[in-house]
């Protein structure tokens, strides 16, 4: 599996005329290799020449986390009392182009282009986005479980059975998390608990706010779990629920924001261009004159990382294609009163769109 993705990037590498690849701190690096660097100062690289051997440059303390693999890499550690930068500039040997993973620390890129001052620097996304972006079956079977594991949890949320009036919203948070791992994740990757006005900040961070009767609150929660080469995949859910039954207005807004999930999940056929969908999905809110209160894409990519190409977003030309994994969750928020949004992730495939989640998309009224 490792070895077909390293000669898939070899390929994209020889097309966009790169030399070396550098993937370091990043879902690169377990999407092509297995290991997930450490996101600390010391630095670990994995070097792909377009021909040639592998390497894996890890820090000597952080060798026993490597799971050795002979048939894709080499391994090479370095001491703290040894500069891994010289290390990497002997790989990169008379190498013109290097790509150069988006994450990777500043400080190391400009180490490296003060060593190699001929050395020029593209991104590595240019190279391994639209791998990555294409998911295998394998892929698609673990964003649904990690799908699942999510429904289940909101599931509990949209039938009452998570105690929320008269908690905080930090308390209700800790819990979520906790099932996060309870239901298989092995990573909390957010928990968004947002209630009241707070539901207008659309990446809100619970805090001490106490949950009341008679309010709406959004819940927007994530995680990783194990998938195929032990690599892992994530999971990203939104669903809002009222505490007691809706005002109007409220209820108003939430009906205008499914008919645009909706629309925009409809829209999410092969071959329809990305900004497409985001436009189905946005042209239902502002057909109701809430245009204004919907302030971001309607979706981001999803795999390795929680958000990975592609976005589905204004600009964005790219046709969908089979195995593109991407969220559809367009949002209203009015600032100061409340907001809402709905998300579910989306596979795109031969006889079309495919949700990894399940669970009722209305709005769940549950008891005071
Ligand atoms: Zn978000
Ligand atoms: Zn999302
Ligand atoms: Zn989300």
């Amino acid at each position: 599996m490792f070895g077909q993705r390293i000669d898939r990037a070899r390929e994209a590498m020889a097309d966009r005329g790169v030399d070396v690849l550098l993937l370091s701190v990043g879902a690169d690096l377990p999407y092509f290799c297995g290991y997930e660097a450490m996101p600390l100062e010391r630095l670990t690289v994995l070097v792909v020449p377009r021909d040639g051997d592998v390497h894996l440059v890890v820090p000597y303390l952080e060798a026993p986390r490597v799971v050795e693999r002979p048939e894709v890499f080499n391994l090479i550690t370095w001491r703290d009392s040894e500069d891994p930068i010289t290390r990497v500039v002997d790989l990169v040997g008379g190498a013109a182009t290097a790509a150069v993973g988006d994450q990777m620390w500043a400080g190391f890129l400009v180490d490296l282009g003060t060593a190699c001052p001929a050395l020029s620097f593209t991104r590595a996304s240019e190279v391994t986005a639209p791998l990555r972006m294409v998911k295998d079956a394998d892929e698609v079977a673990a964003l649904r479980r990690a799908g699942a594991a999510v429904d289940r949890i909101l599931a509990d949320v949209q039938t009452g059975q998570v105690p929320l009036v008269g908690r905080t919203e930090a308390d209700v948070a800790a819990q979520i998390g906790r099932r996060i791992l309870d239901e298989g994740h092995h990573r909390i990757n957010f928990v968004i608990v947002a209630s009241g006005p707070n539901a207008a900040s659309p990446h809100h961070e619970p805090g001490g706010r106490v949950i009341r009767d008679g309010e709406g609150v959004l819940f927007d929660i994530g995680g990783t779990m194990v998938g195929p080469g032990d690599v892992g995949y994530c999971s990203d859910i939104t669903r809002c629920i009222h505490v007691g039954p809706p005002p109007d207005g409220f209820a108003e807004l939430y009906g205008v924001l499914h008919a645009s999930q909706a629309a925009g999940v409809a829209a999410a056929t092969v071959g329809t261009p990305c900004e497409d969908v985001d436009v189905a999905a946005r042209r239902v809110i502002d057909d109701a004159g809430l245009g204004e209160y919907f302030v971001h894409r309607t979706g981001h990519g999803i795999g390795v990382e929680a958000h990975e190409h592609p976005n589905i977003v204004a600009g964005n030309e790219l046709p969908l294609a089979v195995g593109h994994a991407f969220s559809v969750e367009p949002g209203i928020y009015v600032p100061g009163v409340w907001g809402a949004r709905l998300e579910d992730i989306v596979v795109a495939a031969a006889d079309g769109p495919v949700a990894m989640n399940q669970i009722d998309r209305s709005l769940a009224v549950v008891d005071g």
